[in-house]
């Protein structure tokens, strides 16, 4: 731009000048565009008139006048008298500024929404695991009516079918209702000895044989874990045990896999 230039204080001049638009551009930035521009070019004039005669005369009026006028209309009615004109390069380099600042702008905006997007899919990333606030101890309907070792399956057994699955647990310890329910029999019956018998609902009811010993009557609720009876061997029994069978509609099926499938641990 200052391949015209001649005079060393002209140059300086213009420097100033430049460092007072880069200054002014800072400032007014994110004004309207023709607004700074107006500031800018009354700048110039009164710098560049400042340093030639006519300032205090004319000049800033002038320049004020001149510099209300947007666009080219501007650049060119505030020519300098003298020999160098440096309007127009700077006009062109601050345009090309202007677009420069205009995609730094841009390139800003568009990094703050990807940062802005990364970040809403950090959150989104962090709320995945969030679903899961439901495995806290949900603790199934059901539960084993012993702790005791299973020692005999649902199934044929012998040449006959046994319809329930045997604890082999002490003699006199807890016999636990498999879930809540109300106490449909208590007493004596044939080869389950003495034996409960608990309705669940729904068509399921659950037998516990066997027992030295019955803590519940016909009629009463139970819970899940409530102890409704002592282990025995009393009927067709060898041994202290708890035969358990689970009935659906009156049909034997297997415990064992009915209480898996309610999620108890077998
Ligand atoms: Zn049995």
């Amino acid at each position: 731009m200052a391949k015209h230039q001649t005079r060393s204080d002209n140059e300086k001049d213009q420097k100033d000048n430049l460092r007072i638009r880069a200054f002014l551009r800072h400032r007014l930035m994110n004004r309207d565009r023709n607004t700074w521009r107006i500031v800018a070019a009354a700048l110039t004039a009164v710098v560049i008139t400042g340093s030639s005669i006519a300032y205090a005369s004319t000049g800033s009026d002038n320049a004020q006048e001149q510099a209300s006028i947007p666009g080219d209309a501007a650049h060119h009615t505030y020519k300098p008298q003298d020999d160098t004109d440096p309007t127009p390069p700077n006009d062109e380099a601050e345009d090309e500024e202007e677009k420069e600042d205009d995609k730094d702008d841009e390139k800003s905006k568009s990094d703050d929404e990807k940062s802005k997007d990364s970040s809403e899919g950090d959150d989104s990333a962090e709320k995945k695991p969030e679903p899961s606030p439901e495995p806290e101890v949900n603790e199934p309907d059901w539960q084993l009516p012993s702790s005791a070792r299973i020692s005999s399956q649902f199934g044929q057994r012998w040449g006959t079918m046994h319809n329930g699955a045997d604890f082999a647990a002490n003699m006199g310890s807890d016999v636990s209702a498999i879930g809540d329910g109300t106490v449909t029999f208590t007493g004596w019956n044939g080869g389950f000895g003495q034996l409960v018998i608990i309705d669940h609902g729904n068509g399921v009811t659950s037998y516990y044989g066997h027992n030295s010993q019955l803590n519940v009557s016909e009629g009463q609720s139970v819970s899940k874990g409530e102890t409704i009876a002592a282990v025995g061997s009393t009927g067709d029994s060898t041994g202290p045990h708890i035969h358990l069978e689970i009935r659906i509609n009156g049909e034997p099926t297997d415990p064992l896999a009915w209480l898996r499938e309610r999620d108890v641990d077998v």
